[in-house]
């Protein structure tokens, strides 16, 4: 009998978890977490009750959980299972998860950063299979990243390699949440398309309301779809800009394959023409030719099956 792991997407406002075996995801859990209550001991318990319930619901009788795999954002410290820097909230700094998460269960618990754990996802069950140096970038509110370099993920010499995001591409543009500015991430995700927004004041007065719309981005995709020369222009530059941080990665990495997603790659009909044209301007011609620009395969799996993939042993 194969083993069953749980693999969990921690966010800043919600818990996502599933039990996984045979490469299936066989049952999910989602809860919001209690703004009022993010503290360790919070989460610990809430995450404790997650693993419980699921099995309580998706385990078979007879059969155990095998391991806990997380996958958390921040800046993570993945060998001793430590978040040391939340993006967010002061309340997770320096937080033991897995130590905290493996004595509220009895089950071991392994944690890395949410970009490296989609990034597993995709290689071992997903677009990454078959390659052994592939990126994967997650466009979404901003853009994440993960390399899988030699057959494994780089983590580099602190455990926080890999802020894909953060090079930059307009020495003195947008401000950047990482205190720098012209950050590729301030021109191609969703903060970029924010950006272009209110930088144009686009819809006039009603410019700070579709701000402050959640759906701003895929409003924007459906005018520019539509015709509409300024928000197609977006999408333009959105294929620009990402073409000149691709080239340096690629220039960089010499990877097989660059694996993009992340809810704004649904967008790509819109931006990629710009970004594969203008990739060939961008780096050494002999790289562009020989790597494959693909779409993910997991979508929004890719969190859970790539924290049961670290559960199990992968990395
Ligand atoms: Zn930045």
């Amino acid at each position: 009998m194969s083993e069953s792991f749980i693999g969990i997407d921690l966010g800043a406002t919600r818990i996502k978890a599933g039990l996984v075996r045979d490469e299936r995801i066989l049952g999910t859990v989602v809860v919001n977490l209690d703004p009022a209550d993010r503290s360790q001991s919070g989460v610990v318990a809430r995450l404790a009750g997650v693993v419980r319930e699921l099995g309580d619901r998706f385990l078979e009788p007879g059969q155990a959980v095998a391991g806990i795999g997380i996958g958390s954002p921040g800046a993570i410290r993945h060998a001793e299972g430590i978040i040391v820097r939340a993006p967010n909230f002061e309340q997770w700094n320096d937080f033991e998860l897995g130590r905290m998460l493996g004595e509220a269960t009895g089950l071991p618990a392994k944690l890395d950063n949410d970009a490296n754990v989609i990034t597993l996802g995709e290689a071992v069950y997903g677009a990454g299979r078959g390659y052994r140096h592939f990126l994967c970038l997650t466009l979404g509110s901003g853009l994440g990243g993960g390399l899988f370099l030699d057959g494994r993920i780089y983590r580099g010499a602190d455990g926080m390699a890999g802020e894909l995001g953060h090079i930059g591409v307009e020495p003195e543009g947008f401000e950047c949440n990482c205190g720098s500015r012209g950050c590729v991430e301030q021109y191609i995700a969703a903060v970029g398309l924010r950006n272009y927004v209110r930088r144009d004041r686009l819809f006039g007065d009603g410019t700070e309301a579709a701000l402050a719309d959640p759906d701003l981005p895929r409003r924007l995709y459906e005018m520019a779809k539509a015709g509409h020369p300024v928000a197609g222009r977006y999408f333009h530059d959105i294929g620009y800009y990402f073409a000149m941080a691709i080239g340096t990665y690629l220039n960089l990495l010499n990877v097989e394959a660059i694996v993009i997603g992340g809810g704004m790659a649904r967008s790509w009909d819109a931006f990629g023409p710009t970004l594969m044209s203008e990739l060939h301007r961008r780096a050494y011609p002999v790289l562009v030719e020989r790597t494959r620009i693909i779409m993910c395969e997991l979508w929004e799996d890719a969190g859970i099956l790539g924290a049961a993939a670290l559960a199990g042993g992968r990395s």
